[in-house]
């Protein structure tokens, strides 16, 4: 019997129904888990993708022929079935399970297992063989509590705009920006946007995600008008021209990979926040229980670690190498 999953020079592939899983490159049909740009590419003839991940995808993508379906559905597509179940990353983002002739295969994607008010919330779908991203797939990472970062990034924003500084942060502009963006405490002073994170904010409260008033920054933004602003932009755009104009400013990031002092210094930010779409080592080892799988495919992270520990844990445990990265940590 053929597995149900191959892994190929394209990508992850279902013989039984003549599919890949979040491609990397061009192929006639894909199925997207999310909308980061490592899992959802451009040059597909054809797309599939859950409904809520679809405004994003046409979003980023442009004219893209493009299925949807819901959380739960089951497709029968050639010899196998096919659904979607939630990954708790990003808003839209999906675990994608195959079963063929009674074997199943999930595909993680990214995947965090906390609550976040924008992201449908992480189920755990039992499975025979689980392809899980490790990104943080290290003992060193575990996350504090997501609300008391949320308090502390609040209390340092209301320190900073008392001192007459604008406060300027930089996080991933699908995701990490509007999940920031829900906790942020509008009563402390103005939200202002990089376009980037403004046009994806746009999409996402089209299809009825809440977040609080942003006012996106333009070429006649004057910064002396917006005192004390918060102020969120792409990683990219911290330390460049655009971010000089408001000053002075304290500069924080949100990312797991805070977690990680060194490379905080070396980014020359006053403050980082430990904020991560992924999960951390627990919430790994808590997933990968949860499927009840004996195999397990790891993929992008610390692959060789993670494996050996699975491994050691009893797992029949192997590497796969992808093209997918670390867009949003
Ligand atoms: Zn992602
Ligand atoms: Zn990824």
């Amino acid at each position: 019997m053929s597995p149900v999953l191959t892994f190929t020079e394209a990508g992850l592939y279902c013989p039984a129904a003549d599919l890949y899983i979040d491609p990397w490159r061009p192929v006639e049909r894909a199925v997207i888990t999310h909308g980061h740009a490592d899992h959802a590419r451009p040059g597909m003839t054809r797309y599939l993708a859950t409904e809520s991940a679809a405004p994003v995808l046409r979003h980023r993508l442009g004219e893209i022929a493009l299925e949807t379906a819901k959380y739960g559905e089951t497709l029968k597509i050639g010899d196998a079935k096919l659904s979607f179940h939630p990954a708790g990353h990003v808003p839209g983002s999906a675990q994608i399970r195959v079963e063929v002739a009674g074997e199943v295969w999930v595909v993680s994607g990214d995947y965090k297992l906390e609550p976040d008010p924008i992201s449908e919330l992480f189920e755990p779908v039992p499975c025979h063989a689980f392809i899980t991203e490790c990104t943080f797939g290290l003992p060193v990472f575990h996350w504090p509590d997501p609300g008391q970062v949320m308090a502390e990034i609040n209390a340092w924003w209301a320190a900073n705009r008392a001192a007459g500084r604008f406060t300027l942060m930089g996080a991933y502009s699908l995701g990490k920006a509007q999940r920031l963006l829900a906790g942020l405490d509008p009563g402390i002073g103005p939200i202002l946007t990089h376009g980037a994170v403004e046009a994806t904010n746009a999409v996402l409260r089209g299809q009825g995600i809440t977040l609080p008033g942003t006012i996106q920054v333009t070429p006649e933004t004057d910064p002396k008008a917006h005192p004390g602003a918060f102020i969120l932009a792409p990683p990219s755009a911290l330390g460049s021209s655009w971010a000089n104009r408001f000053k002075p400013a304290a500069s924080g990031f949100a990312s797991g990979w805070m977690a990680l002092r060194g490379i905080r210094r070396r980014r020359a930010l006053d403050r980082g926040f430990v904020l991560s779409d992924h999960a951390d080592w627990p919430g790994l080892n808590r997933a990968i229980k949860a499927t009840g799988a004996e195999r397990v495919f790891v993929t992008h992270g610390y692959t060789d670690v993670f494996r050996r520990w699975l491994e050691g844990e009893g797992y029949d445990a192997q590497v796969v190498t992808t093209e997918f990265g670390d867009e949003a940590g």
